[in-house]
């Protein structure tokens, strides 16, 4: 533990994933593989003493070298990656008229809300991965290729601000690289915890990259963050795909905000898309029962549990006094904008070392590959 630095809440920490994570650290017959959440970034400072919404990708790479893993890649790839896959299926289900709307699938506290009260509904879900599970299977079938590694060596790590990820992970039927996916998720409280107790000075370290090509993203993977992010990344995408013209405005600023539903109409081409983004469980339930009823017309629907979407995730920093919460929230938030805003690539389509994966191994979007290893079912969980 550094000097200065607080005591951790044990209770806030599952211990038993971080322990077993620090006896694998220390293990060079695995070869450590680990990606990053997008909230992630914008909150890991905090534990250490820095402002709310501090943006910290080059020291948190840089630790994550420190601890020990052999690869530092990123989750944000893997946005970009759903966004391709998640893009095209919803443009094949609107041009077939089929299962609409369809809902995002990437939240693993929905998808369980859905199986367990809702199963009716189940093939208005998205097939596709969270990005979380996308990237743990392209980490144990191209990611072990390109680096020439065993895949049964791979120790695939998540860090996510979320508590409900483990349960994700360990999932039966989430294991399309032949492995389990994803072996280990810690959160982001958790990664801050690992990061004192080895006595890494996380406030002077010095910035690192992620690793490439897995480790490349586009503003448009990290907006996956917020509340709306997933929405706005699949229009930039969506838009250009269909129109075969660049998009007017990148800036989709209407399907960002604070309110738990939001809807709009979006002109693509000759398609007036209707949308929801839907933030906090309970604003879905009238949005699902206007489909029961046969009176919804919205064509997708983004859902996330927490209410200003990952960056107020259960893993995140704790706000133990209620008044920072919503400046905490506002300022993660401004800070994943800003961090889009920055980079110079802003569509998923446009990441090169997306253009890659497919070149080189899936081929095509929603083709037999990408359908064997990012796309997945849902099970009825309801109790009769
Ligand atoms: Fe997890 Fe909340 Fe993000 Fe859903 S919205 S994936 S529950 S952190």
């Amino acid at each position: 533990m550094l000097e200065g630095t607080k005591e951790p809440l044990f209770a806030a920490y599952n211990m038993g994933q971080v322990d077993l994570l620090k006896k694998y650290l220390s293990d060079d017959n695995k070869y450590k593989i680990v990606q990053c959440a997008p909230a992630v970034r914008v909150a890991l400072a905090e534990e250490f003493g820095m402002e709310f919404g501090k943006l910290t990708p080059g020291k948190m790479a840089s630790a994550l070298k420190k601890l020990n893993f052999d690869r530092v890649y990123d989750t944000n790839f893997a946005a970009d990656l759903t966004i391709m896959e998640e893009g095209s299926e919803l443009i094949k289900r609107v041009t077939e008229g089929k299962n609409l709307p369809m809902f995002t699938s990437c939240c693993p506290a929905w998808v369980k809300f859905a199986e367990t009260e809702y199963p009716e509904i189940l093939n208005h879900l998205s097939s596709c991965k969270s990005p979380q599970q996308m990237a743990g299977t392209i980490f144990k079938t191209y990611g072990a290729e390109i680096d020439n590694i065993d895949p049964s060596t791979i120790l695939s790590v998540a860090v996510m601000p979320c508590t409900c990820k483990q349960f994700e992970c360990d999932r039966e039927e989430i294991n399309s690289s032949g492995y389990k996916d994803v072996d280990i998720v810690i959160t982001t409280r958790e990664l801050a915890y690992l990061i004192k107790d080895m006595g890494i000075d996380f406030i002077n370290i010095d910035d690192e990259e992620f690793d490439k090509p897995l480790g490349e993203y586009s503003g448009a993977g990290t907006i996956f963050g917020s509340t709306g992010g997933v929405m706005e990344a699949a229009l930039r995408t969506g838009y250009e795909l269909i129109t075969k013209k660049s998009i007017p405005n990148i800036d989709l600023k209407f399907v960002r905000g604070g309110q738990g539903l939001r809807t709009a109409t979006v002109e693509v081409g000759d398609l007036n898309l209707n949308i929801a983004i839907v933030s906090g469980l309970k604003n879905v339930i009238p949005v699902i029962e206007s489909i029961k009823e046969g009176k919804c017309d919205f064509h997708f629907i983004e859902v996330m549990t927490c209410p200003e979407g990952c960056v107020s995730g259960g893993g995140q920093p704790k706000l133990l006094i209620e008044e920072h919460r919503d400046v905490a929230y506002k300022k993660r938030k401004e800070s994943i904008y800003d961090h889009d805003s920055n980079l110079k690539i802003r569509k998923s389509h446009e990441n090169p070392a997306i253009k890659k994966l497919y070149d080189e191994f899936l081929k095509e979007p929603l083709g037999h590959k990408s359908h064997h290893l990012l796309h997945t079912n849902y099970v009825s969980r309801k109790e009769i």
